[in-house]
């Protein structure tokens, strides 16, 4: 890759002595860390990340689902120094912007589905789906509905880290008992996960008893108290769950019915990983009141986030308030360099029809993924075109998990990474979120060093009689 020289062990190990002491990094297991250290990434290109070594691995993540054009693209680059040269950095507060913010803006209230023509940019993920619910509530009282505060989001979802989003999120797995949460306008309703439904019940009415417990969540809270529902439309973090066919509809109706805002979080969803730009529409029919984004806005090139939302809801709080006005606001909300880097990675996907590449190469991911359910210990394959999981069990049939201590998708991880291929381990899954711009034959060497991987790991759990 550009500019890249491995590092000698020496050097690694002083990288790893600093790294060990003093970057606490984001969810850190203490005891994997202690015991592995840390796999130091430092060079990559197209879909190929290389290690400080020097040792390649495909990158079956995309970074962490967000490197959507691919690795080391100059245009990108360019646009990054451009701006940095222009101006790096003004305040867009109250009247003032800048001109990479302002095309932004406008390029995504053009992608973006129907009347979400207005746009809220953030520092990430996270901090859009902070300010969608401030700005929900902001709405909500204009419109004289004071009360109407309570935000509904489902268990496994996941919604980011700051406070208020790392409560909105619902994996049972990240809800530690040593953390605080905030319960009182926040309430959760079940996973629409079709794989773990009740035995022997049917989609279709799994699905309707997902939808009678959404609207009887918003009945005992109150129609008026109820603000807004935040679903992804594939839960991703949660264990890439595509809810039942019909409920993106059916849920969004209700919203619609009872008067509660609908925010499609199309963080991983977005920016082509579905083969659209955005999947509410395009892949399932809906059209969201707000959506939100960031990873592959600029495919990870800028931290960035945006919070696009509806015509009627710019209505209402942009009218004159006697009371003040929407205090929300980042020093780096519009910032010029991360707004000219999603410039630059929009034109290139669409230049490239990156979205027309996954929806040609996705479904050769998925029926090659599903080649692996031969594996004894491979109990489910799903998702949708770049957006994938392998649920590993210790028996198909009854769905039952091997214990914790197993660890069986880090793993099926670790031993993958030996072999040259980063997919991420998530408890008893493993997740494939490749750049969008894996080719066929890259396909191929993903799932057989997976496949590998697996079948080393099942003799690996013999010898130790788990299996
Ligand atoms: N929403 C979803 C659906 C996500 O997957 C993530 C991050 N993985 C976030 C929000 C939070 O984004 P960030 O980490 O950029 O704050």
């Amino acid at each position: 890759a550009t500019g890249f020289q491995a590092l000698n062990r020496n050097d690694v190990q002083e990288i790893w002595r600093k790294d060990h002491d003093h970057f606490l990094h984001p969810w850190t297991h203490f005891d994997s860390f202690k015991k592995d250290g840390s796999l130091i990434m430092a060079a990559a290109e197209g879909a190929y990340v290389y290690d400080a070594s020097g040792k390649r691995y495909l990158d079956g993540i995309g970074g962490l689902w967000c490197v959507n054009i691919g690795y080391g693209r100059r245009e990108i680059a360019e646009a990054i120094s451009r701006q940095a040269l222009q101006l790096a950095y003004f305040n867009p507060f109250v009247d003032t912007t800048n001109i990479p913010a302002a095309e932004l803006a406008a390029k995504l209230a053009e992608l973006a589905p129907g009347s979400l023509n207005h746009v809220f940019f953030t520092c990430g993920g996270s901090t859009a789906n902070d300010t969608a619910v401030r700005l929900i509530q902001y709405y909500q009282s204009r419109r004289g509905k004071r009360d109407k505060v309570h935000v509904i989001c489902r268990r496994d979802g996941y919604h980011g880290s700051t406070y208020l989003t790392g409560s909105m999120s619902g994996k049972p797995a990240d809800r530690s008992p040593n953390l605080h949460f905030i319960t009182d306008f926040v309430h959760h309703v079940s996973s629409p996960n079709v794989y773990r439904r009740p035995e022997g019940m049917s989609e279709e009415a799994f699905c309707d008893q997902l939808v009678a417990e959404l609207e009887a969540k918003i009945l005992e809270l109150g129609a008026d108290k109820v603000a807004a529902f935040f679903a992804e439309p594939v839960l991703g973090a949660g264990g890439v769950i595509v809810p039942p066919k019909g409920y993106h509809q059916k849920t969004r109706e209700l919203c619609r019915k009872l008067d509660v805002i609908y925010v499609s979080d199309e963080v991983v969803t977005g920016f082509g990983r579905l083969g659209h730009f955005f999947a509410s529409k395009d892949v399932f029919g809906i059209e969201p009141d707000i959506i939100i984004c960031a990873k592959g806005l600029t495919s990870g090139y800028q931290p960035l986030g945006a919070c696009i939302y509806s015509d009627a809801i710019h209505e209402v709080i942009s009218a004159p308030d006697p009371d003040g006005w929407f205090t929300n606001g980042y020093t780096y909300s519009g910032h010029p360099i991360a707004c000219a880097a999603g410039l630059a990675n929009i034109e290139l996907m669409e230049r490239e029809d990156l979205c027309g590449h996954v929806r040609e190469v996705g479904p050769y991911l998925m029926q090659q993924l599903n080649t692996l359910r031969d594996l004894p210990i491979v109990g489910d394959v799903r998702g949708h075109h770049f957006m994938m999981c392998v649920e590993n069990v210790a028996d198909p049939a009854t769905k039952e998990l091997f214990p914790d201590e197993v660890n069986i998708g880090k793993r099926i991880a670790d031993h993958c990474e030996r072999l040259g291929l980063i997919v991420r381990p998530i408890g008893a899954l493993n997740i494939i979120s490749p750049p969008l711009v894996l080719t066929r034959a890259q396909v191929d060497e993903l799932v057989g060093i997976l496949r590998q991987s697996i079948e080393a790991t099942m003799k690996d759990l013999k010898a130790e009689g788990f299996m």
